[in-house]
């Protein structure tokens, strides 16, 4: 059915300039736009006092860890990692399923329309239950991206200190065991509209060549994604350097991943020719500013990232760093963050750049390149926000305002595909209170499961505390913390 949204102003890239618009929707994709009154629709709805924007693209997040928002206080990436085993501690499908459907949800009344998701499942890739979340996607109706999130050495491992304080626990699977349920995820992915598979070997310095080049094999002969963690922490960048005794980028360049099908979250710290490489490779950075500040990992530096030629999208991260999954929020931090470097005002990101970040960044960051504008041809993936609400009142500079004002509760509706996935701020077909209290109770149940492995976590953290911070505390040039 053809749908016609009539009397909203468009907003969309490249240019950001708001337009009173027409908008004729068929079989999922925007079929023409016209000034208002030029074009029918068998059904038209009426969105006077609606502004209507790509749905923004959340580039980077976990939703395994929905269980665990707002447990870590004050700690650093290397105290979430160390977190990590009982964070991802083992779980039944539901829970898989219904933390798809909480995050989708959160995301979306934030004017999401798209996702791309890192699951990470203690003991390895588990095909049942990653397929679970990718129903509970697909029953919400948030376009996904969904990768099993794999290592095949620990952070005792990858960090040096960290194993010198704490010893280094046995390995779990070796890299063939995990390629192997990579490639039983992928192959026997469910058909599900909107909803596709990736890989994502989760740092580089976690996981062996053996365990990344059998990844980047399987994203080739399958033409997927791959999704890592790219110098997130100077810890990171520097155990990796020391490691392979080079850059990771040279690394991932060595190794054959550095191309087009890469995207590479946080990009913290980089030198300008790692940057360089990533240009040139065609890979797409994803800057995840709230965890980023949230973990005291630096700040990415985005202009150097969009000088160099890099593709940027943007993400919020999980619960367990975000905590919550606001990419409007992510997109105002990303905007406020370019403004923290010694440079000219000048040099700071474009309201065009951060809202063009936002939705085709993203969305490259994805491998969707018929997603992120309101254009014919396009998908209809749109996110309305209330024209009459408080970010725009009053009504000045429209996409100045959707990056610095607006919040979850101007957004109304949201459309993925040409169909309504939010509407009237509700979520037609979803009972989510009563999802919303099932969660709670199996949260419970897994979280008594993983009080012991959380214990042991935690009085590691405690004991490697002073040598982190010392390593920490080593110089790195440029220094990004502020
Ligand atoms: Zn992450």
């Amino acid at each position: 059915m053809n749908l016609l949204l009539r009397g909203g102003v468009v907003l969309t890239g490249p240019d950001w300039v708001p337009v009173p618009l027409d908008v004729q929707v068929a079989e999922g994709r925007i079929a023409a736009l016209g000034a208002p009154g030029s074009l029918t629709g068998e059904a038209m709805l009426d969105v006077t006092d609606r502004l209507i924007m790509p749905g923004l693209i959340n580039a980077h997040t976990h939703s395994h860890t929905l269980p665990v928002r707002g447990t870590l206080r004050a700690g650093t990436l290397e105290d979430l990692l160390l977190s990590s085993g009982w964070m991802a501690g083992a779980r039944g499908e539901e829970l898989s399923e219904l933390s798809a459907i909480i995050a989708a949800t959160e995301m979306i009344a934030s004017g999401a329309t798209g996702v791309f998701d890192l699951m990470a499942q203690a003991g390895g890739p588990d095909p049942a239950g990653l397929w679970a979340a990718a129903r509970g996607y697909a029953s919400v109706g948030l376009r996904t991206v969904l990768a099993p999130m794999v290592a095949d050495r620990s952070v005792h491992e990858a960090v040096p200190v960290i194993g010198e304080c704490c010893g280094v626990p046995a390995s779990g699977l070796d890299a063939s065991a995990i390629v192997a349920l990579c490639r039983e995820y992928v192959e026997g992915f469910p058909a599900l509209a909107g909803v596709g598979p990736a890989v994502a070997p989760t740092i580089p310095a976690h996981c062996s060549p053996e365990l990344v080049g059998g990844l980047q094999s399987l994203a080739v002969e399958h033409g997927l994604r791959v999704h890592l963690h790219l110098a997130e922490s100077k810890i990171q960048a520097s155990a990796g350097k020391e490691r392979f005794g080079h850059s990771i980028v040279t690394e991932l360049a060595r190794l054959g991943v550095l191309g087009p099908q890469l995207t590479a979250a946080h990009c913290i710290w980089l030198s300008d020719s790692d940057r360089e490489a990533l240009a040139g490779a065609g890979a797409t950075a994803v800057t995840v500013p709230g965890s980023n500040l949230r973990l005291g990992s630096g700040v990415a530096d985005v202009r150097a990232l969009l000088r160099a030629g890099v593709k940027v999208g943007i993400g919020t991260d999980g619960a367990n760093s975000a905590d919550l999954l606001d990419p409007l929020d992510a997109m105002r931090l990303t905007s406020l963050l370019s403004r923290a470097f010694v440079q000219p005002a000048s040099d700071w990101l474009t309201v065009e750049e951060t809202l063009s970040a936002a939705t085709e960044g993203g969305a490259a960051a994805c491998g969707w390149d018929d997603v992120g504008r309101v254009e014919p041809g396009y998908r209809a993936d749109l996110a309305f926000l209330d024209l009459t609400g408080r970010a725009f009142l009053p009504a000045n500079d429209l996409a100045n305002q959707v990056v610095t004002a607006a919040r979850m509760c101007d957004v109304t509706d949201v459309m993925v595909g040409g169909r309504f996935v939010y509407q009237d701020r509700t979520f037609p077909g979803l009972d989510l209170p009563a999802l919303e209290s099932r969660f709670r109770l199996l949260v419970q149940e897994w979280r008594a499961d993983q009080a012991g492995a959380r214990g042991m976590a935690e009085a590691q953290i405690e004991k490697v505390r002073p040598a982190l911070a010392a390593e920490r505390a080593r110089g790195w040039e440029p220094d990004h913390l502020l």
